[in-house]
């Protein structure tokens, strides 16, 4: 999963307004610049922090992560084929091979596969879908046995015919759109083009406005030609190319459809299926622009708006009819079995404290890109791990990296694997860091406010592939080459810390990050391989080392980021927590929800001071945080009386945000600042009770609402507090 990261980053960034500058105001860039302070570290231990660093980041070599690649990618590997376990295995026994523990930890989910696909015009002329993308001579794992075909996970079964609508991208907008032209798609099936949201959101819309059947096609537009040249001769989608992928309402929860919420291990109570809340109400299908073309050129009706219209050869028009298709689709929805690799190293200090790295290892098909190619950057980092371990280095944390399988399908194995140890990750988890795809370009960073500095401080220290300085300069440059404004630009190059985006989902860390608080991270780099290929038979070691990271120079470079994190984390006198930037940044939040109540047509007198007043009180908490963590390391936390207790309150510090009732009509997603939104799926919302509660008009859920995020930021607030006081040895 995890598509176009540093796009919808950007995006994040260019749209929220600047704010008050708070470095400029106190003088706290203490980490910028060439000074080489490890915010947590004693100056003593930063010096022998950064020799183990120096050594890990010499370790990852290019050629080995082809080597990886070129194994784990040689078959295909979804959930429940034969080589999808033979890869697992394979994991684990490399990390044993370098003296590192790994298991296999086993579950059982509802992962169903088709049965029967059949789509076809029946009028005004007769066609029949392929729904088949052809092998072709130049990659010679596209001709691959095992395939899974295209098809949509979690699609309902059925057999539906009706007229056809064209319905855009298929969020809620577009059917006010199709309303004022006059068209209903009650009783017909839409058509609907990928992007513009996450795919499971198309089916929910289009069976909330009553359509009996949903297809989802690959516009040359977004995905396809018109981006540059197609698959072999570039990288972008080829005619008959379509992208599988999973419909699952995961903005209601992910992991397996039967377990909401408890870990499907072995034996465990299971729903029936029928009460399963999160498979889709009717059938929907992923199809190639080469089967869309010629049902869409059936179309009559109004003429599609301007930014309706794609790329193919045709006048869009939105229907309805009179095309009129037949759409047939069965499942096999047996159980199947997902194999997470657990590889683990034990904190000499601080064994209860985990320090949690994951990247999944299964795909649609081949997988090379996603996510073989940030798999093999992670199983680097551990050979790295191996190679310090043997020289005498202990981590002061328990290091846990994991392989996840089913993600592809919904976070399935990340998401049990954290409800089956929910208890003990939420006393011992300091942090988790996801990676899924990584390809050649700049660093994308999301995660959780408190680890901005973090981030910071690790792009600084680690080298950009090209000798283009660090990866924090290449990332600063791309994003003022990217800034829309004037005013942006000049935030980007004066603010202390380069800002990171909020996470939503569309990877592994949401369990993580917003079932039980964990403060995450995702990281890949990206940007300057263009892609097309993705969740196809296509997106395979050919295409992989032609446009996606032919050198693995930055798939290295992955390995030494994240490596650097973790290590980091493991090591630090007191766990490199910062809170002014992530009060900083809740602030923004609650100027964009102000902007929002007054620019949206507000219908109410809505007033934020509870979050306001919560947010400033953060913003002092914080700063007092700073300076006796300043002092604290001057002193070389000689006066820190109770070491592990601090560390304690400040990594679960994050746990603070959550609200154990959830959010409206999701109580599986309980924290309070972010969330994938509800009718956005990957896109984020932030403050997404408040947020959500005004745009989507329910009046009466803003004040109880803002209750909870108010009180979550205040439970913060006297949580940081707290860690000041052990800090000044109180
Ligand atoms: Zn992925």
């Amino acid at each position: 999963m995890h598509r176009k990261r540093i796009r919808s980053i950007t995006a994040i960034f260019a749209s929220v307004a600047v704010s008050i500058n708070l470095f400029s105001l106190i003088g706290l860039a203490q980490s910028n610049g060439k000074t080489h302070s490890l915010r947590g570290f004693s100056e003593a231990s930063a010096a022998a922090e950064l020799n183990w660093e120096e050594k890990m980041r010499a370790v990852p070599k290019p050629e080995l992560l082809r080597e990886y690649m070129k194994q784990l990618s040689a078959e295909p590997h979804h959930v429940g084929s034969a080589y999808d376990k033979q890869n697992a295995e394979w994991i684990r026994d490399k990390f044993k091979s370098w003296g590192i523990d790994a298991k296999l930890e086993e579950f059982d989910v509802l992962f169903p596969t088709p049965t029967e696909r059949v789509l076809e015009m029946i009028e005004p002329g007769r066609f029949r879908a392929t729904l088949k993308e052809p092998a072709i001579p130049e990659d010679p794992d596209s001709g691959d046995e095992n395939q899974l075909p295209t098809y949509n996970a979690y699609s309902i079964d059925g057999d539906v015919t009706g007229q056809l609508v064209y319905a855009n991208y298929g969020v809620p907008a577009d059917y006010d759109e199709l309303a004022k032209l006059g068209v209903d798609v009650k009783g017909k099936i839409v058509i609907t083009r990928y992007g513009g949201s996450w795919r499971g959101i198309k089916p929910k819309v289009a069976a909330e406005h009553g359509a009996i059947g949903c297809l989802i096609y690959s516009d040359p537009r977004d995905d396809g030609y018109y981006q540059g040249d197609v698959f072999p001769q570039g990288p972008y989608r080829p005619e008959q190319g379509a992208q599988r992928g999973s419909v699952m309402d995961m903005p209601i929860h992910p992991g397996d459809p039967l377990t909401p919420g408890w870990g499907a291990v072995k034996g465990a109570r299971r729903i029936p299926r029928e009460q399963a809340e999160v498979i889709t109400k009717i059938p929907v299908m992923p199809i190639s622009y080469g089967d869309a073309l010629p049902m869409l050129r059936e179309l009559r009706g109004p003429l599609a708006p301007d930014a309706w219209r794609g790329a193919l050869p045709i006048t869009y028009h939105v229907g309805s009819g009179p095309a009129r298709v037949h759409l047939k689709l069965s499942f096999d929805w047996s159980m199947k079995t997902l194999y997470d690799v657990v590889a683990r190293i034990e904190g000499s200090t601080y064994p209860d404290e985990w320090v949690i790295f994951g990247n999944h290892h299964d795909a649609w098909v081949n997988g090379a890109d996603d996510p073989t190619s940030g798999q093999v950057a992670l199983m680097e980092t551990g050979r790295a791990f191996g190679e310090l371990l043997k020289q005498g280095w202990k981590p002061k944390r328990t290091i846990i990296m994991c392989a996840w399988d089913g993600e592809e399908e919904g976070l399935l194995g990340s998401t049990e694997w954290v409800e089956t140890h929910a208890d003990e990750l939420k006393q011992k988890a300091v942090a988790y860091l996801n990676s899924d795809t990584t390809s050649k370009g700049r660093l994308g960073v999301g995660g959780s406010h408190s680890l901005e500095r973090l981030i910071n401080e690790v792009a600084r220290d680690v080298s950009q592939p090209g000798g283009k300085g660090s990866v924090l300069d290449a990332m600063k440059e791309r994003r003022v080459d990217q800034a829309r404004t004037d005013e942006d630009r000049k935030e980007i190059r004066e603010r202390g810390d380069l800002r990171i985006g909020a996470l939503g989902s569309g990877s592994d860390y949401t369990p993580f990050l917003q079932h039980l608080g964990i403060a995450s991270m995702n990281t890949g780099f990206g940007g300057d391989g263009g892609g097309g290929v993705y969740h196809s038979i296509y997106d395979s070691f050919a295409w992989y080392v032609k446009f996606g990271d032919p050198t693995f120079e930055y798939g290295a470079a992955l390995s030494q980021v994240n490596g650097t994190i973790v290590i980091r984390l493991a090591s630090a006198d007191v766990v490199p927590f910062e809170f002014t930037n992530l009060a900083d940044t809740l602030g923004r939040y609650v100027d964009e929800i102000d902007k929002l109540t007054i620019r949206g047509k507000r219908q109410r007198d809505i007033d934020l001071t509870p979050l306001k007043t919560a947010v400033k009180s953060l913003t002092e908490a914080s700063l007092r945080y700073e300076d006796a963590l300043t002092k604290a390391a001057a002193r070389g936390f000689q006066t820190v009386k109770q070491a592990k207790a601090l560390n304690e309150l400040i990594y679960q510090s994050e746990r603070k945000l959550i609200n154990e009732q959830g959010l409206p009509r999701r109580p599986w997603f309980k924290h309070q600042m972010y969330a994938p939104g509800f009718y956005t799926g990957y896109g984020v919302k932030t403050i997404p009770g408040v947020r959500e509660a005004i745009e989507e008009k329910n009046w009466n859920e803003v004040a109880p609402e803002m209750k909870k995020a108010s009180a979550a930021i205040q439970a913060l607030t006297s949580q940081i507090d707290a860690g000041t006081r052990m800090l000044e040895g109180k």
